[in-house]
């Protein structure tokens, strides 16, 4: 995850949210939609293994000399799964941006449709991370060996299903993210099939902890504002899980905090999922040890149905660029605040915010009562919401 001048991360909501929103998303839908795909069973051996790997010393915290092993390691692990090389024979994109180099890596899964071989959904991960810095490794084992386990093991349950799914599916893992997504911008400059063919950018960015220490089961995802058709299909992925799913908008977040941020510039649909920024974030701390690895598991089966079902789906949501307010993300919002009070005092939140906060509280809760929130109200709430994590965080 890229720091942040002004930092926030997403927000989520208590045990409640599931029974409040489904309601609200499902009932204004008609015909209601197919039932989720199923297929996508994570292997939580694999996910602590994966994990482990790359946050070991050996890759150096994934920068320079330890980038390049990681990247070595991610293409034997793509080779190892049968999939094809992303970039004509090679699993791997080099390139330079000033006085930096790096290398994306990436496969392919064809699609079994031959009237959609030019359709392509994306599943990806950064897997770079802060390197080795005062003599002390950054082992970044939630930013981003987490998101990096949940592709892998996706693509091994795709490949592993007797059926492939109509579109094609591109595995890719970004480098430098953390150097202003730079890896990213290259790869939309120098994509390896053309970016319109492209119906979907789902990405990761941790996925193995909890927003500020405090949001428990909390997975929350960005980017539906701009394809609001694939709200009810990431909440029925949810189905069974023991997740609370926070629908928010990616404009919570400021400036693009993660690779969503080049293909969400060129009207991509795309998907962010995190759990969060936690008390570790960027230090020498996230290490493996303390990565909740149920919960890793419990976000891979989700986000794998949804890339499963959206490379089988007849037709995809489209872009629209103008972002309607929706009572979900109130939802969402309202239980982190809800949680923020809970734990003023630990987190040491001023007391001229805890008035903001309580203030917001019952506005937000009045426009989940009518259904219905004016972007007015949602502007305020965004500003509230990004005033106190910034403090928070
Ligand atoms: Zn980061």
């Amino acid at each position: 995850m890229l720091a942040a001048a002004v930092r926030a991360a997403p927000l989520q909501e208590g045990d409640s949210m599931m029974p409040a929103l489904l309601p609200l998303i499902l009932g204004s839908l008609c015909p209601p939609p197919p039932p989720v795909s199923s297929g996508v069973e994570p292997n939580r051996d694999r996910l602590i293994e994966i994990v482990y790997q790359l946050a070991s010393p050996e890759f150096e915290g994934r920068r320079g000399a330890g980038g390049r092993a990681a990247g070595d390691y991610l293409i034997g692990q793509l080779q190892r799964l049968g999939l094809d090389p992303a970039f004509g024979d090679r699993f791997d994109q080099e390139f330079t941006a000033g006085d930096r180099s790096g290398r994306n890596i990436a496969a392919m899964l064809p699609g079994a449709d031959p009237e959609r071989t030019d359709e392509w959904i994306i599943l990806s991960a950064h897997y770079d991370h802060l390197g080795i810095r005062g003599g002390r490794l950054f082992p970044g084992a939630d930013d981003n060996a987490s998101g990096v386990a949940m592709v892998l093991e996706v693509a091994r349950c795709l490949v592993d299903r007797d059926e492939r799914p109509g579109r094609g599916i591109l595995f890719v893992f970004f480098d430098l993210e953390e150097e202003a997504l730079l890896g990213s911008r290259y790869f939309v400059q120098h994509p390896p099939v053309p970016l319109d063919q492209i119906r979907l950018f789902v990405t990761a960015d941790m996925l193995g902890r909890s927003l500020a220490g405090i949001a428990g089961d909390a997975l929350f995802v960005m980017g539906t504002e701009h394809a609001p058709g694939l709200r009810p299909w990431v909440v029925e992925a949810a189905e069974g899980l023991p997740l609370t799913v926070g629908v928010v908008g990616a404009d919570l977040l400021v400036i693009d905090r993660s690779d969503y941020g080049p293909f969400r510039q060129r009207k991509v649909p795309f998907l962010f999922f995190s759990t969060g920024e936690s008390p570790v974030y960027h230090t020498p701390d996230d290490v493996p040890q303390t990565i909740d690895f149920e919960k890793l598991a419990s976000a891979t089966t989700l986000i794998g149905r949804v890339v499963l079902r959206s490379a089988s789906a007849d037709t995809m949501p489209a872009w629209t660029s103008e972002r309607s307010p929706w009572i979900g993300e109130a939802v969402a919002i309202r239980g982190v605040f809800e949680l923020l009070l809970e734990h003023q005092e630990e987190l040491g939140i001023p007391g001229a915010q805890r008035a903001l906060i309580r203030g917001m509280l019952n506005r937000i809760s009045r426009s989940i009562e009518e259904g219905t929130i004016t972007p007015e109200d949602r502007t305020a709430m965004l500003r509230v919401s990004q005033l106190v994590l910034f403090t928070v965080l």
